[in-house]
């Protein structure tokens, strides 16, 4: 899925919980999987070149581009990074409030694995996720064609987020501190 539309996707699964959790760590975490597909974009083009049109696409959909980041060790290990770069940031002493470390180690995970669900539904076969990496068992709930159905969930998702942002903005973050 698209990278960008998952820290919304993923902010609705978290909504009960989001006036606890730090949304810009939620974001990171929700977001920074994907940088293992960037780096895998220019192999898929590789080992595609050959074919063209729809062929092409659907070559350069499947390679394979889901490894680390898109597992439980990655959910960590993105949680420890997006926590030390916070941690960098009191330092630096850029923001007002100091962050609770613990709180943007938990944000961030919760991040991730939100973005580690939504994948499921889309990406199956040789490009489905090994969530329990290095350990290479793939799992994914993409079948049946409901790769179209989570695409229509998404876009509605984001659409309920958009209108709960702008209607009850104050209710969302009022007591953010
Ligand atoms: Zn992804």
């Amino acid at each position: 899925m698209f990278t960008l539309l998952h820290p919304f996707a993923g902010f609705l699964l978290a909504a009960p919980k989001r006036k606890k959790i730090n949304i810009v760590a939620f974001f990171l975490g929700a977001m920074l999987p994907d940088l293992e597909g960037l780096y895998f974009i220019p192999f898929a083009y590789k080992a595609c070149a050959a074919l063209a049109g729809n062929e092409f696409t659907a070559c350069a959909a499947d390679y394979p581009s889901h490894f680390l980041l898109h597992s439980f060790l990655g959910a960590i290990l993105i949680g420890v990074g997006v926590a030390m770069f916070f941690l960098l940031v009191n330092r630096m002493k850029i923001m007002k409030q100091k962050t609770n470390t613990k709180l943007i180690f938990i944000s961030s995970a919760l991040g991730t694995l939100s973005h580690l669900f939504i994948d499921l539904f889309f990406h199956g076969g040789a490009d489905a996720l090994a969530l329990l990496y290095p350990v290479g068992l793939r799992s994914s709930l993409a079948f049946l064609g409901l790769q179209q159905f989570w695409n229509i969930v998404a876009v509605a998702g984001i659409a309920l987020f958009a209108y709960i942002y702008l209607y009850k903005k104050e209710k969302l973050f009022g007591d953010e501190k």
